[in-house]
Parts: C-alpha cells; structure tokens; sequence
C-alpha cells in the first residue's frame, strides 16, 4: 500500500511539529515554507533563548490560555509541557526549566531547537521544498491538494500552519487566514496579545528609561485585573518591556473599556517605610531645592516627571516641605500612572489574538468541520496564550495533534 501523502503549509514550530508527527506514523510527508530557513520566528523567541514550553501539567497550561483555553483540552491532554520536553530531550536538546517553569534549551540558543526539528524532518525523510501555498485544491467537501508558486501537491490530507500575523518579516503574513477563508472557515478580528502599549504623551518625556523591580497595576474601567513585578521600558510610543508585554495579555476589550496602568516604584517599601527614606534624604538633602533631593531615590531622567506630579514647587526648599506635600508624593511614587491609548498594531505584537474559529475545528484532530482532509495547527487558530512557553506550547499540542490524526485519516490514502 502506498502511504498517506500529506502537504502541510508552513514550516514554523506548528508545522514542524505536524510534519514530524505524521512522519512518524508513516506518512509521505511534503513540507512547504517559502523562507529559505525553517523557523524564523522560533529562531528569534525568548530574546534568541527560545521559552520552548512550561513544565506545567494539563490545567496550569489551560489556565494560561485567556482565549478558548478549552478547545485545547485534548490536544494538552495528549501533549502537555512534560511531553513537549521529553520530545525535545530525544530530539537531542538538553533542557533546564527557570523561574514560572519556563522551559529553555541548555544552550539558551533557540536555534538548536530549529536544528533538531529540521535534524528530525531529514531522518523522517520529509520532502522539504521552497515554496509558498497559493490556494487548496478541493472538491466534493474535500481537500485534495495545494497549489504553490513552484508547483501542485496533490495530497489525502493537509495541514494548515501559517501563523499569525505578528512579526510579518518572519512569514507570518496571514496568508493562512485566507486559504482558510476561502474554504468556507471563518476568521475572528486580528490583534495583538503581548503587545506594547500606546499612551498619551507620558513616555515622550521619559524615553528610553528602563525600570527593574518596579510593580505594574492594570486597571480596566477603575477594577484592577492585573498584577506583577518586573522590568517596563518607557518609548517613545508610551511603554514596553516584559511587564508591560505580559500585562497587555490582560487587556482584552480596547473596544469598550478603558485601562490605566499605575507603576510602583518603590514596591519593596510600604507607605510608612517610604515615609521614613524620605526623611533621612530630606535631612541629608535639606538645603536643597526639592527637585533636586530625589537624586538618590530615583533614576534622573524620572525626577521631573515626578516633581512635576507631586505639584510641590522644583524650587521649594527641602526643609519647608509639610508632611502632606511628603505624602502627596509618596502617592506619585506608590501610583505612577499612565494610561493607555490602545494597543501597539498586531503585526508588533509577540503573538496574534484572533484566527480560525475554534467552534468549526475538531479539538481532538484539529480537522475542519467544514472541509474534509483540512486541519489546522499552531497560532493560525484563534487561540493564545500568556508568556511562559505556552504559546509555542500550543503551536507544539496542536501541530502533534493534526499530523498525527492526518496521517490516520482514510481518505485518500492512494493520493
Ligand atoms: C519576538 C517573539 C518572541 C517570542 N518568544 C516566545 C517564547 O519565548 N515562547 C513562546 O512560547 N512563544 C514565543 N513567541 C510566540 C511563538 O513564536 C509563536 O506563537 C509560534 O512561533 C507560532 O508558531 P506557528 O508555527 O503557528 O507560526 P510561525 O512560527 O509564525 O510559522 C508560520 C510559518 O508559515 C509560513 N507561511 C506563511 N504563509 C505561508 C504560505 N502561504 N505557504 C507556506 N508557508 C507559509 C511562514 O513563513 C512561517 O515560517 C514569540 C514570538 C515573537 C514574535
């Protein structure tokens, strides 16, 4: 009998995945992706470290996927964190696990995680060929092929793993959302998730300033929903940095509600013990003017900024300063607020929100409902997930999960 042949579109992590796994179960497997390199994108995650999954069981993954976590309940089920590192320490790529049980090669090079996938897709003897899908051929409900740039793939199954939109210049140009809109699927809106964050004006003056141990508060329409210590970069946009990219994850509906983040400065000091190293600044300080009594508190490119909101005079001498000016400040350095315009455009966002609708999609094989022989993996699908390796753990699930039910799937094994 002759095996199965399967196209799968896109050779980034989902893709990959999904070619190995249904090579490996004897499929003849043709990989099309237009780079010249396999992926370019999990070549750049993790600032070049690649966060390639969490040692986490089934819920932590699902509590970190904010959007439709459920429909990846059997594609986890099968391939959760753990099996994603056994997989990887097969495939030859020591692990060590950090802080939040983020998952990261040994090495901290992402690219030998590219490596031992592209090692693996050789010895599976998967065809990988240059070339960028154009439209899938199908007929009666069915897939029966893909037509590139270069040539026609006649196929019993194919495996769409295109991406999102993010970071276009990596191939992710949403050209998968097409193929799949002109097989009857349709696409939920497209935006950004880690995204930076647009404000109105208060980075311009802060530019460039970067600020570790600080605390980020984000409240949607006066709640507070968010929040997390770490490290926040001021652009010249309004504001980045992990925080930042983190929290944007939280900010789901720019559409009909407002948010404002409030920055803690001084998170290890309680109001009082803050009171308290004013105090013995302002002594030390205490002919001073005021603006220029914060130099050993904060960092100077924040000092005006700062003077600016405590309404206290730059000029007043420290010694005057009444215990409700001191108070008014600790306020400012408590509650640094800045509030948010939108996001930053998706195509800057470190993954897509929004993608193939998860109601036409089988959880367990990840098949189309609407076309028989199409599946679907990776972030092309409208799912994603917080940082911590759980969206490259979904690209991960789902690619494992399409190529192995593709390969399985009886029509057209004679293709
Ligand atoms: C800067 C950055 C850092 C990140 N860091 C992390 C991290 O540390 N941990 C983590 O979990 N996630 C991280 N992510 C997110 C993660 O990289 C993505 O979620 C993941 O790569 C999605 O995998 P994918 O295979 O679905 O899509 P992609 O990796 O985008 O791959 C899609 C592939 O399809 C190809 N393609 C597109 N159109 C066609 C076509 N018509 N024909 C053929 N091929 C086509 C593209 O060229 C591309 O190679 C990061 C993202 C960015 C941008």
């Amino acid at each position: 009998m002759m095996s199965k042949k399967i196209v799968i579109v896109g050779g980034g992590a989902a893709g990959m995945m999904a070619a190995i796994s249904a090579a490996e179960k004897s499929a003849a497997v043709t990989l099309l992706e237009p780079n010249e390199r396999l992926g370019k994108k999990l070549n750049i995650t993790g600032k070049g470290r690649c966060n390639v999954t969490n040692n986490a069981d089934l819920q932590t993954l699902l509590a970190n996927v904010p959007k439709n976590g459920k429909f990846l309940y059997s594609a986890f089920s099968r391939f959760d964190g753990r099996d994603a590192m056994a997989f990887f320490e097969r495939l030859g790529v020591p692990l060590k696990t950090e802080r939040g049980n983020r998952v990261f090669p040994v090495s901290d090079r992402s690219f030998d995680v590219s490596a031992a996938l592209e090692r693996r897709l050789k010895t599976l003897k998967v065809r990988l060929l240059r070339d960028r899908a154009l439209s899938l051929d199908i007929a009666d409900g069915m897939v029966t092929g893909v037509r590139g740039e270069q040539g026609s793939y006649p196929a019993g199954a194919v495996v769409l793993a295109t991406g999102g939109v993010s970071y276009p210049a990596t191939g992710s140009t949403g050209e998968g959302h097409r193929l799949a809109r002109e097989a009857g699927h349709t696409v939920t809106p497209l935006q950004g998730s880690l995204v930076p964050l647009r404000d109105f004006g208060v980075g311009r003056d802060l530019q460039g300033l970067s600020l570790r141990n600080v605390a980020l508060t984000v409240f949607e329409n006066d709640k507070k929903i968010y929040m997390d210590f770490g490290e926040l970069l001021f652009t010249h946009f309004g504001v980045s940095g992990p925080l930042v990219l983190s929290a944007s994850a939280h900010m789901r509906h720019f559409d009909k509600k407002a948010y404002r983040l409030e920055i803690d400065l001084k998170p290890a000091l309680d109001e009082g013990q803050l009171d308290k190293r004013l105090l013995s600044d302002f002594a030390k300080y205490a002919n001073h003017d005021f603006a220029n009594a914060l130099n050993d508190l904060l960092p100077q490119k924040l000092i005006p900024t700062v003077v600016a909101w405590s309404e206290i005079p730059p000029h007043q001498k420290v010694h005057d300063l009444t215990r409700e000016q001191r108070q008014g400040l600790i306020r400012i350095l408590k509650h640094f607020p800045v509030v948010i315009a939108g996001p930053c455009p998706v195509t800057d966002a470190i993954v897509t929100s929004g993608g193939v609708k998860v109601s036409e999609i089988n959880p367990t094989t990840m098949e189309s409902k609407i076309v028989k022989g199409l599946y679907f993996a990776g972030e092309l699908i409208d799912v994603d997930a917080y940082t911590g390796g759980f969206n490259l753990q979904i690209a991960w699930a789902t690619g494992h999960a399409a190529g192995q039910a593709a390969a399985e799937c009886n029509q057209g094994d004679e293709n």
